[in-house]
């Protein structure tokens, strides 16, 4: 293959915008454990994770092995505080079909209070460049039904 030097008249003449589209409606079974963790969210503003006797890991969303040391977590439920902090964030600025909101809002990773994994979720804090490392925070439940991780409306700053 031959290399050539490219001009900017030739540049900008192959450069193509390529318009595309692209929509992946799917549908999953949520498993035992991921619908008890949904129901529990929905029904009774819980949040359910699981925690494992022989590494103590917390995790959630819950899962049926620990991903640590594989044991069975099939029926070691705990409840999980509804605050937590912040452990990262972005800020999303685009405009996507499946997004939960309209843009801009801040996407956060929250470390639950009593979990040792992180969830990532909606952060109202009073604006995008409002968001910090470390912000305290509690979740706040949807009115209605999501039947699922939007059970969780969002979650807002606590005022300390
Ligand atoms: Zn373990």
């Amino acid at each position: 293959m031959s290399q050539r030097n490219v001009n900017m008249s030739e540049e900008k003449e192959y450069a193509f915008v390529i318009e595309g589209k692209m929509a992946l409606p799917y549908q999953y079974y949520a498993g035992a454990i991921g619908s008890k963790f949904i129901c529990a969210l929905r029904d009774e503003k819980k949040i359910l994770g699981v925690r494992c006797d022989a590494c103590g890991m917390t995790f959630i969303p819950p899962r049926q092995t620990c991903e640590r040391c594989f044991a069975d977590l099939t029926e070691k439920w705990v409840e999980l505080e509804p605050t937590g902090i912040v452990t990262g964030f972005t800020v999303i600025r685009y405009r996507e079909p499946y997004q939960p909101k309209d843009p801009p809002y801040v996407l956060a990773l929250i470390q639950l209070d009593g979990a040792d994994t992180p969830i990532a979720h909606i952060l109202e804090c009073g604006g995008p460049n409002e968001a910090k490392m470390g912000m305290k925070v509690k979740a706040v439940f949807a009115d209605t039904p999501a039947n699922s991780m939007l059970d969780i409306s969002h979650f807002e700053a606590v005022r300390l």
